[in-house]
């Protein structure tokens, strides 16, 4: 329910603009195709996997002989639901221990999911620590800090401008001796120095597979829905810089650019693994392709 409320506006730009084509579209014909693209592209699914989705629609359509505009619908859901599945959409935090590195640019969200991921594994009874890996900004370890203390886990933190790998290799250390389940490390953000932000994530993996190398990793990079295609170039810079396994995709509630969810499966080849879709804790939900396709076109 929360999902699909969370949609809503994504709903509407999407599903919505479609039912109302649909509606007044009678014959499956070339023009219904160009404007479902047009649809599609406007509502950020993005240009290439538009073109794949109608491509695939018209070959459907075709194969299964389909007559009637709504099987179009129909199908066009099953394709979406295509798209984003997988079995690799759930946070891998097995075998024990695992480390999970969270990067992205300020204000995607980064403080917030990892408090949230906080709290949830805590209360699926695992032992969380958490490192504060922004030593550039003063206020990023302080918010992190009011997220431990409200999921009752440990922060590792230094002084504001030392070395953020430092910061990393005190954590591993304090994980190793706490038997930790999980290690959770933010990092920082800051898009407009790119080489220094690159240096700085290179040296801090460098650290984790010299001194980590038994862990389960999981490296997340957080980006935020309503920035919808400009999400997609962050992925692009952050893919160079990070050896990522998936995505977390928040405010998809304050958005109707949802449809980005399909361009970073198809096109950048990652898994969503969980998505925002409001500011309270349980808001923070593991992505699941099937729901999110129905969610979707209900
Ligand atoms: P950071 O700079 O990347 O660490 O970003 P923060 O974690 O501080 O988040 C920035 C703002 O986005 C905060 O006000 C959060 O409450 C808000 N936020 C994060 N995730 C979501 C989400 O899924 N939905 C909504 N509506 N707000 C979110």
């Amino acid at each position: 329910a929360k999902l699909k409320e969370g949609l809503s506006k994504t709903t509407q730009n999407l599903t919505g603009k479609l039912d109302e084509l649909f509606k007044g579209h009678i014959e499956i014909d070339e023009e219904l195709y160009e404007e479902i693209e047009e649809i599609l592209i406007t509502g950020d699914v993005g240009f290439e996997t538009t073109l794949k989705i109608v491509d695939m629609l018209r070959k459907n359509v075709k194969k299964k002989s389909i007559q009637d505009v709504k099987d179009v619908r129909e199908e066009l859901k099953l394709i979406v639901e295509e798209i984003l599945s997988g079995d690799d959409s759930n946070l891998k935090l097995e075998p024990k221990p695992a480390i999970l590195v969270i990067v992205g640019v300020n204000g995607v969200g980064k403080t917030t999911s990892i408090g949230k991921i906080a709290m949830r594994l805590k209360s699926e009874g695992k032992s969380v620590l958490l490192a504060a890996g922004d030593t550039f900004r003063a206020a990023a370890a302080e918010q992190l800090e009011v997220w431990a203390d409200r999921a009752g886990v440990e922060l590792i933190k230094h002084q504001e401008g030392s070395d953020p790998s430092a910061v990393i290799f005190d954590a591993i250390s304090g994980a190793k001796a706490r038997n930790t389940d999980v290690l959770i490390c933010d990092t920082a953000g800051r898009l407009h120095n790119k080489k220094n932000l690159m240096q700085e994530l290179a040296k801090i993996f460098r650290i984790i597979d010299r001194e980590y190398p038994e862990a389960t990793k999981e490296v997340l990079l957080v980006i935020d829905a309503t920035t919808g295609q400009n999400a997609i170039n962050q992925v692009k810079i952050f893919k160079e810089a990070a050896p990522l396994t998936g995505i977390i995709l928040t405010k998809l509630d304050g958005t109707a650019k949802g449809g980005v969810v399909l361009s970073i499966k198809s096109e950048q080849q990652l898994p969503i693994k969980l998505i925002g879709v409001g500011e309270k804790i349980e808001d923070l939900q593991d992505f699941n392709a099937k729901e999110f396709a129905k969610a979707l076109f209900s």
